[in-house]
């Protein structure tokens, strides 16, 4: 066992925080405000290599390990407390991973390099407007064979990176069933080409929500009607579309983790220099035990949740990488969900700790701790799974499948 990184880790988290520190810091309260992450700081980013960089080096990426990626993350996110930034940094460093790992070549080698390289959003696209939680269920979009090609009729909604996708060129990972009426094994995973570059695809149309944070990156919607696909966009075998989507979830959850580990250790360290220096009652506020042990409480959780995320990313190497049979994708979605459960929670009390001991200056928005509160607060709700699923996820693993809930069938028929 050991906790330390390796030299080759630390080197890297050195470099994307001084890169985070130098040109994320200053910029992200304009663009909480102006709602667009500036172009030339996501070029900077392909530039050092940061824009999904865990693709292979084949198709343009730097084929970084899931800690390395969880590393990026968090730096990205102590240095971006609203989140932006490193959602669409998280998004595209998970599933374009997958699609690297199951798409085909021709697909790939046409895609990759345009998405490594800052030019086209790589999204991932689930949720419809019938609910996100239970897509076997929920999803109603579908996909069918036509000649050679697949034509896709469907709608999304809540998605990231859509306003983005529109204005600059973004494609999606996105699920949809052959058969309406079956199962898990009826999804099959495909590249969407919401805009290649030369404006929204035929038969595409968008809509925009409007969130409470992380408003450098949209969330929207899009209708699909009758668009026709290629056979290379297929993403791995068809009708096992759930099951790489379930790879999926699992790379993006640890992801979040290691990014609301970012914002609430940059948010733990505001509060904790605030209260050094504040004074009331004749003392620094950090000599109240009250403030005090708060702040350790604080630690205690940063620490707990920094392990978590670091077990969960090393056990994605482990299966991934190092090939070890003793870690199968179970064991991993049960930790990458305990990652994405708890770390949100754990960071969103510690934000609002640290908002309450600046007093009402931690009430505006020139405190830079709100725009933290409302960005971490999308990872307690939705988002690559709503917090109960990945309950759910943990309870089927400590249980059993027979215990899942929504195995109990024919009582709301
Ligand atoms: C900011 C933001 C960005 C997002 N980006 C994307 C994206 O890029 N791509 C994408 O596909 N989706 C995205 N989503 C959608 C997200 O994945 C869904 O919100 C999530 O899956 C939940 O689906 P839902 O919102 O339809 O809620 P529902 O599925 O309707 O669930 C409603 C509530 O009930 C809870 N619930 C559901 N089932 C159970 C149960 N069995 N037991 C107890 N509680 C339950 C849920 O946790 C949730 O709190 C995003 C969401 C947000 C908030």
């Amino acid at each position: 066992m050991d906790f330390q990184e390796s030299e080759e880790e630390k080197m890297f988290r050195e470099a994307v925080r001084e890169f985070a520190q130098r040109y994320v810091a200053p910029a992200w309260q304009e663009y909480d405000r102006s709602h667009e992450i500036p172009r030339d700081l996501i070029k900077k980013m392909a530039d050092m290599q940061l824009w999904a960089p865990t693709v292979s080096e084949e198709y343009g990426g730097a084929g970084i390990s899931m800690t390395m990626a969880c590393i990026a993350a968090e730096e990205l996110a102590r240095a971006d407390l609203s989140i932006a930034l490193p959602v669409m940094y998280l998004v595209e460093a998970s599933w374009a991973l997958i699609f690297d790992l199951y798409g085909t070549h021709e697909a790939k080698s046409e895609i990759l390099p345009r998405v490594t390289k800052g030019d086209l959003f790589f999204g991932i696209a689930t949720t419809e407007p019938t609910g996100g939680s239970d897509l076997v269920n929920s999803t109603k979009t579908t996909i069918k064979p036509k000649g050679d090609n697949f034509v896709v009729n469907g709608e999304k909604v809540y998605i990231s990176g859509v306003r983005e996708s529109e204005k600059y060129g973004g494609v999606y990972w996105t699920l949809a069933k052959e058969d309406p009426k079956g199962d898990h094994k009826a999804f099959t995973a495909f590249i969407l080409p919401l805009n290649l570059g030369d404006g929204l695809h035929p038969g595409i149309t968008t809509t925009l929500f409007e969130d409470m944070g992380r408003m450098g990156v949209s969330t929207g919607g899009f209708n699909i009607e009758d668009v026709e696909i290629p056979p290379h966009y297929i993403i791995g075998e068809r009708n096992r579309g759930f099951y790489y989507a379930m790879e999926g979830f699992s790379a993006a959850r640890v992801l979040i983790g290691a990014t609301c580990l970012g914002s609430a250790e940059g948010a733990f360290q505001i509060g904790v220099d605030y209260v050094k220096q504040r004074k009331q009652f004749g003392r620094p506020l950090a000599s109240f035990e009250g403030i005090m042990f708060e702040a350790v409480q604080s630690w205690m959780a940063l620490e707990a949740d920094k392990n978590l995320v670091y077990k969960a990313a090393w056990m994605m190497d482990q299966h991934y990488r190092e090939k070890n049979p003793s870690i199968s994708k179970l064991d991993i979605a049960k930790y990458t969900a305990a990652a994405k459960y708890r770390t949100p929670h754990d960071a969103l009390d510690i934000i609002t700790r640290a908002m309450t001991w600046h007093g009402a200056f931690g009430y505006t928005k020139e405190c830079p701790l709100e725009a933290a509160y409302r960005g971490v607060r999308s990872y307690t709700i939705g988002a690559e799974g709503g917090a109960h699923i990945q309950l759910i996820v943990m309870g089927r693993e400590i249980f059993g499948k027979e215990y899942l809930p929504y195995r109990q069938k024919g009582q709301f028929d």
